[in-house]
């Protein structure tokens, strides 16, 4: 039980540094810092001292007392002097520490694998990493000095008042353990309490967010009635939470009133007694209830303070762990400069990282010669993406072998490969940015008439000169919302402007009506000339002309051959056409 506390404290401890030396290439900053803190709250702490002099100097001379209110006047100047500074120097230095930390794990994460993206929502790693990043810039730029600052000035505290009356001080200090426990068993309480509220108010907001995320699925199963109750459970359990967390809330605030302010009675009553006997002077005891109270008001920052440390320990440690994972590994040297774009798997295996046990693809061998057309078809969920996904080096771990132009996959220089392939993924997302910006987005250097064009091929004029904007129109979230097939020309239109050696097209031109597929597809069949395409298609009408089709089945090849072949053996391949051509006539 004890080693654990220790291990806790050790690692909380750990995560600390893990970010506090994000200051350090601000040593100077840093220091400049700390001498401000020591000599603000330095000159702070002589203000108990100098109204003892003040009080006591009415009984001796006006000059005197002159002469102190002076001196508090200085200190208080320098106070403000070294406060503004210090603020200044803080929120610097907690500014450029967390830039850095949030470009890192920027950095990270950019480069971290799609496995990785998988595993953990994005919209939830966002977010937490902007809460705890947040966290850590408010202990950095003021709840570290302000640590240091408590605990100097209850140090110092302490000491001025046994300084100034060992018995009194006793007294006081008598009453502080009783205090500190009642108050930490209330906290803690108070505390679990208010973390299951905050879980249950989590829990409460995705339900909110889901429901409006699908709100065409709500009302359309006219199902608002049903989210409105689930909303509402989930508000009442944390609103139960809440009114529960309220004993223990009224408890601690019950026992303030009781606890601290009986035992500043007991002081005031010890205290004036003493005055009375003379045994302090009135000067000595206001002085020493007024480092009382500040005492007193430290040890409930600290309590305070010692949360916060906490949860910035907690935050840090998530990010420390993203800054930890293992990037997509570069450490393949061999570029491919003029990719021919000869592609071969031979007696490929594949299981998903997430899913180790289940077999996507099993023992897939085929080959696509420079400037061949290949196509994959098969029912959904029979490996076809998959495919695509290994080609493009997504995953590393895979059996068998894979090769471009000969030279085995997993020695190839990944950006390099990439440089080389343009995939038209099946769900596409545009950046919410012009047109114009998501196409240039491919080719930077890319000149205007060079992305007409691309756009023209693809017959994405026919929809954008409808909008006043034109190609300038802002498209995505804050913009127009395209329909699927206008995605889909726009993607395909990126391929066009990027003129890779190897494309992939996984069912690039599903969302398509049929009339606009085949406007595309002529545009399509001018862009695949003399380029190694992969076609992953559904609709099979539009393959008949493909080199090779490879026919899939549950993560198996069942049939490879031309159109024509795979007709003659009247296989698999003919059962997927029948269906298909049943199907799309029933439907008309
Ligand atoms: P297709 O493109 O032919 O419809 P996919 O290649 O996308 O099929 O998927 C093949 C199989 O792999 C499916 O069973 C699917 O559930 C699974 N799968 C796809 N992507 C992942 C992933 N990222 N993690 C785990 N399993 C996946
Ligand atoms: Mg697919």
């Amino acid at each position: 039980m004890n080693t654990t506390k220790k291990t806790n404290f050790k690692t909380k401890f750990k995560n600390f540094i893990g970010i506090y030396k994000y200051t350090l290439p601000y040593k100077s900053a840093l220091n400049w810092s700390l001498i401000f803190l020591f000599s603000s709250t330095g000159s702070f702490m002589l203000f108990p001292i100098l109204i003892k002099h003040l009080i006591d100097s009415t009984q001796t001379s006006q000059s005197d007392l002159n002469y102190y209110a002076l001196w508090m006047i200085g200190i208080l100047l320098l106070m403000s002097v070294t406060s503004y500074i210090r603020t200044i120097i803080n929120t610097f230095l907690a500014e450029k520490a967390t830039t850095e930390i949030k470009k890192n794990v920027y950095n990270k994460l950019i480069t971290l694998p799609l496995h990785y993206f998988e595993k953990n929502r994005v919209g939830e790693i966002t977010s937490k990493i902007s809460t705890d990043i947040a966290s850590i810039n408010e202990m950095l730029n003021w709840g570290l000095t302000e640590l240091l600052r408590q605990i100097i000035i209850l140090i110092s505290g302490v000491f001025i008042i046994l300084f100034t009356s060992k018995e009194l001080g006793l007294v006081m200090i008598s009453s502080f353990p009783i205090t500190v426990a009642v108050a930490f068993y209330f906290g803690k309480k108070i505390k679990a309490f208010s973390k299951k509220t905050l879980e249950e108010i989590g829990k409460s907001n995705v339900i909110a967010e889901e429901t409006f995320q699908g709100i065409l699925t709500v009302k359309s199963y006219v199902n608002e009635k049903y989210e409105s109750h689930r909303y509402l459970r989930a508000l009442e359990s944390s609103m139960n939470m809440a009114i529960a967390a309220s004993k223990y809330r009224g408890g601690l605030i019950a026992f303030i009133i009781a606890g601290i302010f009986g035992s500043i009675i007991l002081v005031f009553w010890y205290g004036m007694t003493m005055v009375a006997n003379h045994s302090i002077t009135f000067g000595e005891f206001t002085s020493f209830i007024f480092v009382t109270a500040i005492i007193g008001g430290a040890v409930g920052s600290l309590g305070d303070l010692y949360a916060k440390l906490e949860k910035t320990s907690g935050a840090s440690e998530r990010l420390l762990e993203i800054l930890e994972e293992e990037s997509e590994v570069e450490l393949n040297t061999i570029e491919i400069i003029n990719c021919d774009g000869n592609i071969k798997f031979d007696h490929v295996e594949f299981s998903y990282p997430m899913r180790v046990d289940l077999k996507v693809l099993e023992n897939i061998s085929f080959e696509v010669k420079s400037g061949q057309t290949a196509a994959i078809v098969g029912q959904s969920g029979s490996g076809k993406s998959t495919i695509a996904k290994l080609i493009l080096q997504l995953y590393d771990d895979f059996k068998g072998a894979i090769t471009i132009d000969g030279v085995a996959i997993s020695t190839i220089n990944k950006s390099s490969l990439r440089n080389n392939t343009a995939l038209v993924p099946q769900d596409i997302m545009l950046f919410g940015g012009t047109i114009k910006e998501n196409l240039s987005y491919v080719k930077q250097d890319a000149t205007d008439e060079e992305i007409l064009k691309a756009l023209t091929e693809a017959h994405c004029m026919e929809f954008i000169n409808n909008f006043p904007e034109g190609w300038h129109t802002l498209v995505g979230e804050r913009g127009v919302q395209l329909s699927g097939g206008q995605k889909q020309r726009i993607a395909i239109a990126r391929a066009i402007l990027k003129n890779p050696k190897i494309l992939i097209l996984d069912e690039a031109t599903s969302s398509l009506d049929s009339q606009s597929e085949q406007l595309v597809q002529m545009g399509l069949q001018y862009l695949m000339k003399g380029k190694t395409s992969i076609i992953i298609a559904h609709r099979l009408s539009t393959i008949q002309n493909a080199d090779i089709i490879i026919v899939l089945h549950e993560g198996h090849i069942v049939e490879t051959g031309t159109h024509q072949e795979l007709l003659d053996a009247n296989g698999y391949y003919t059962k997927l056409l029948k269906l298909q051509f049943n199907t799309s006539s029933s439907n008309t």
